[in-house]
């Protein structure tokens, strides 16, 4: 078994107990499904976007509606390969209206899920898409505008934060800078990966 094989066994362990997860209150909301993440489970770079939406719910899948479909548009331009990443989100679960996971929800499932998947997966970059997954994931509140782009160290990871797809789909005039914020992805991608 290679370390990618061996790492997909790990995450397969870790959701199974909870396909019909009740741990917070966004299981009792009528998702249709607990959308776990998708992607290479020895990945060196990972996306975190803040919960699914309607057709994330719907599919299973991370990161498939417009939003999903813009990023998909933005990692083919800098040259990242969509299946050679790991996609999840803060919740797994989607939140009523979209609206944001409460500050409660978003420990409990990060506690059962995002912490253990970093774990597993130990990748040399994470990026959070949003001031949403950026807040949660470092536990302090923080300007994705300040930081968006730059080089940030949280528990030993290389962390570049940008905006979350949906932002750009409201406010195209920022479509440049998230480009420029994954060329920087794909730089440090490919400086971790001549080390
Ligand atoms: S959001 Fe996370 S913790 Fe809450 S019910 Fe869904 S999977 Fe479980």
């Amino acid at each position: 078994m290679n370390p990618r094989e061996y790492k997909e066994e790990l995450l397969k362990a870790l959701y199974a107990p909870y396909k019909n997860c009740q741990e917070c209150h966004l299981g009792f909301t009528g998702r249709k499904n607990v959308v776990f993440g998708e992607g290479n489970a020895d990945a060196e770079l990972l996306f975190i976007g803040e919960g699914p939406g309607r057709d994330e719910d719907e599919q299973g899948r991370p990161f498939v509606g417009r939003s999903g479909q813009l990023l998909n548009r933005v990692l083919a331009q800098v040259g990242i390969e969509r299946s050679e990443v790991f996609i999840t989100n803060i919740v797994k679960c989607r939140p009523p209206n979209n609206r944001a996971p409460s500050p409660q929800e978003a420990a409990t499932c990060m506690g059962l899920f995002l912490y253990n998947q970093i774990k597993i997966i130990r990748p040399k970059i994470i990026c959070p898409l949003g001031s949403i997954a950026l807040n949660n994931l470092l536990g302090k509140p923080c300007s994705i505008t300040k930081l968006r782009g730059t080089n940030l160290e949280w528990e030993g990871f290389t962390i570049i934060p940008t905006y979350h797809p949906a932002y750009i789909l409201r406010n195209q005039s920022q479509a440049l800078s998230w480009l420029e914020d994954f060329k920087t992805l794909k730089n440090a991608l490919l400086s971790v990966q001549s080390r």
